[in-house]
């Protein structure tokens, strides 16, 4: 069968799935203050339908997965849903983006579902400015959850601090120190202004000022990305343990390089997680259609994909779908 490839000759082997839009956290950058309407229980794609999906993506050289949301822990049945996916013949990678809330709960179930590999959200390291950022206060359950993580084997065990000014940058030299002690991988990520959001543009911290604070700890050593490796630039401290990564989708974007395609939990697919350009296959899906539409839907969307994202620095608003809602 063809291979996604589109108009730019990118392969796109990687999708990127959220299994819900629903969060047991209220992160100040991603959802807004005020009460978001939630979908329905009938909105959501059912697991089987997802896996149909995957089925049809795997034939076209889908081979790397990843699961996020909304937080995909707090959807029932996710473990389970996991380890359908993991047994598809084709898949080689599957992943699970957390908020690590309800890490110690799952690890176990996740590791039996084949997942090797956690992101986990953090964007504070300090009790009381994690209850500001996420609105609850849950800092010790998440830490709990990372070092069970470790224990439990999963490697690389990532931490994914998105970086915003006045809100977290004066933490930035304490989680790149975790590297030095610990085995986790630590991802700066650019704050993207995506949605309607309680931080703004002006709180963007691009990544050279990032690396910079974080090289006054000592020397960077590069770390070459492997296979399935993703956008970040990768680095470690000499004696470190684990490593670092900058996440540069504004300062130095990798569109050239995105593999990526997204399936949103109410069924739609995205070539771009920076831009609002939709194709709707749940409706094609309930109305019965075959495995040929699928991938016709498929090609629809990866024709959609654009060279490159437009979220430059000046612009207001390139994405008005909330990031909970996509997947980040
Ligand atoms: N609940 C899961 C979690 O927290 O990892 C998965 C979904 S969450 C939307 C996925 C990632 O997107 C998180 O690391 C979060 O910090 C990041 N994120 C959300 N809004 C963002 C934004 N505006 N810019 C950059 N990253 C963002």
């Amino acid at each position: 069968m063809e291979k996604f490839k589109d108009r730019y000759n990118r392969n796109l082997s990687y999708l990127r799935i959220s299994v819900t839009d629903r969060c047991n956290l209220r992160c100040r950058y991603c959802v807004p203050l005020t009460p978001v309407t939630m979908l329905s229980h009938d909105d959501i794609l059912h697991y089987e339908e997802v896996l149909r999906i995957v089925k049809v993506g795997v034939g076209h050289g889908i081979r790397k997965v990843r699961i996020t949301g909304g937080e995909p822990l707090v959807r029932k049945g996710v473990c389970g849903f996991l380890a359908e996916i993991n047994r598809i013949e084709g898949i080689e990678d599957i992943s699970l983006t957390t908020n690590g809330v309800l890490l110690k709960e799952y690890i176990d179930e996740i590791k039996e579902a084949g997942v090797k590999r956690i992101n986990i959200s953090l964007d504070s390291l300090d009790r009381d400015n994690f209850l500001k950022i996420t609105g609850r206060d849950n800092f010790e359950k998440v830490w709990e959850g990372i070092h069970l993580a470790v224990e439990k084997g999963f490697d690389p065990v990532k931490i994914n601090m998105v970086v915003i000014k006045g809100l977290n940058d004066h933490e930035i030299l304490n989680f790149a120190e975790l590297s030095i002690h610990h085995p986790f991988h630590i991802r700066f990520i650019e704050y993207m202004p995506i949605g309607e959001a309680h931080v703004d543009k002006t709180q963007q911290l691009l990544t050279p000022e990032t690396k910079k604070i974080v090289g006054s700890l000592g020397e960077l050593v590069s770390v070459e990305s492997g296979k399935n490796d993703g956008p970040a630039f990768r680095y470690k401290f000499k004696n470190g343990r684990g490593e670092l990564g900058f996440i540069s989708p504004i300062s130095r974007h990798f569109c050239s390089r995105c593999n990526r395609l997204r399936l949103t939990a109410n069924g739609m697919l995205r070539s771009c997680l920076l831009s609002d350009d939709q194709v709707d296959l749940k409706t094609h899906l309930r109305n019965g259609c075959t495995d040929e539409k699928i991938s016709e839907l498929f090609l629809e969307s990866i024709n959609h994909k654009q060279r490159k994202h437009h979220l430059e620095i000046t612009e207001k608003q390139a994405v008005s779908t909330q990031m909970n809602a996509i997947g980040g």
